[in-house]
């Protein structure tokens, strides 16, 4: 039987943090404000697997209270997450996300997260698809206030 699951994600942009997006660092004056790296797209996509397991999501497996997630790399915590799909007897079959960044652009670092991401997840890069947006000046992406992903992904059982 196939599982789906949606995701979300935003983390407010401030100074003197890096911008990680899908395990790629950009170089940008501002980054993501958050516990772990505050890898955005990175969140999203495990928060759909936890959505397609109904387990819940990111912050009642990796709390902000636990010391240990401080500054984490977000593969990382994607990896567990799969780790765990896979404990539960499923694989991903692909995966499809979003990241709204104002700027900079982040075509030219696309490849890099779809590589990186497809590695953390165990299948091909040709399954995972990230498109890049901006904000159209609208909202808090839009102001440059934000960065935010949304992810779904489709899980299949182990063979
Ligand atoms: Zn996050």
């Amino acid at each position: 039987m196939f599982r789906i699951g949606i995701g979300h994600d935003t983390h407010r942009l401030v100074e003197s943090r890096p911008l990680v997006l899908g395990g790629v660092t950009i170089p940008f004056d501002r980054g993501s404000d958050g516990h772990s790296d505050g890898d955005a797209l990175a969140h999203a996509i495990a928060d759909a697997i936890l959505g397609a397991l109904c387990e819940g999501d990111l912050g009642v497996h990796f709390p902000d209270s636990d010391s240990g997630w401080k500054d984490a790399d977000s593969m990382q915590l994607l990896s567990r997450v799969v780790w765990l799909a896979r404990e539960r007897g499923f694989e991903i079959e692909n995966v499809d996300a979003n990241v709204m960044l104002e700027r900079p652009k982040l075509r030219p670092h696309v490849e890099s997260m779809r590589e990186n991401l497809a590695r953390a997840l165990n299948i091909d890069a040709g399954c995972v698809s990230v498109k890049a947006k901006t904000g159209e000046g609208l909202d808090a992406v839009g102001r440059g206030d934000a960065v935010a992903a949304q992810a779904i992904v489709l899980l299949k059982p182990e063979d």
